[in-house]
């Protein structure tokens, strides 16, 4: 059961891939605007690792079903010939997105659009960690921290 969301990108990109829930879904249509804006703005593919996770993956991943995954709020992703800190800077610059990881070792990005003060964190051996100055500057991000 597969149909479009919208220009780019259809059910299936967004839905649950835990292969037990039959591919559950949720997302929210600002997501589906902010990624759709970074496929223009970029003009390359979008590779979507995780978006909507189910609430048992959730509970067995998170011990929890409140992650912003599960609520529709959230995904992974990258873009295909794209540099991920280039990428980085095009999500830091749009107040929309208020959850920003940074995952150099998946060479991936996580989003979310959180109703909170906005967070911005560096993922490295799958620990969270503050994005510093220094390790901005290591990882190539042009952008002054907002
Ligand atoms: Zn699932
Ligand atoms: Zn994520």
């Amino acid at each position: 059961m597969d149909y479009k969301i919208s220009d780019n990108f259809k059910r299936n990109h967004f839905s649950c891939k835990c292969g037990k829930c039959n591919e559950a879904f949720k997302i929210s249509l600002t997501l589906v605007g902010i990624i759709e804006h970074l496929r223009f703005k970029f003009n390359n593919r979008i590779h979507i690792n995780r978006a909507y996770i189910c609430g048992e993956e959730s509970q067995f991943l998170f011990g929890n079903s409140k992650d912003y995954h599960h609520l529709g709020k959230a995904l992974d992703f990258s873009i295909e010939n794209t540099d991920i800190a280039r990428c980085f800077e095009e999500v830091e610059s749009m107040p929309e997105i208020t959850g920003i990881g940074f995952v150099p070792q998946d060479n991936l990005i996580h989003i979310d659009i959180r109703d909170k003060e906005r967070e911005i964190w560096l993922e490295e051996r799958k620990e969270k960690i503050p994005f510093t100055p220094d390790k901005r500057k290591q990882y190539g991000i042009n952008s002054v921290q907002q």
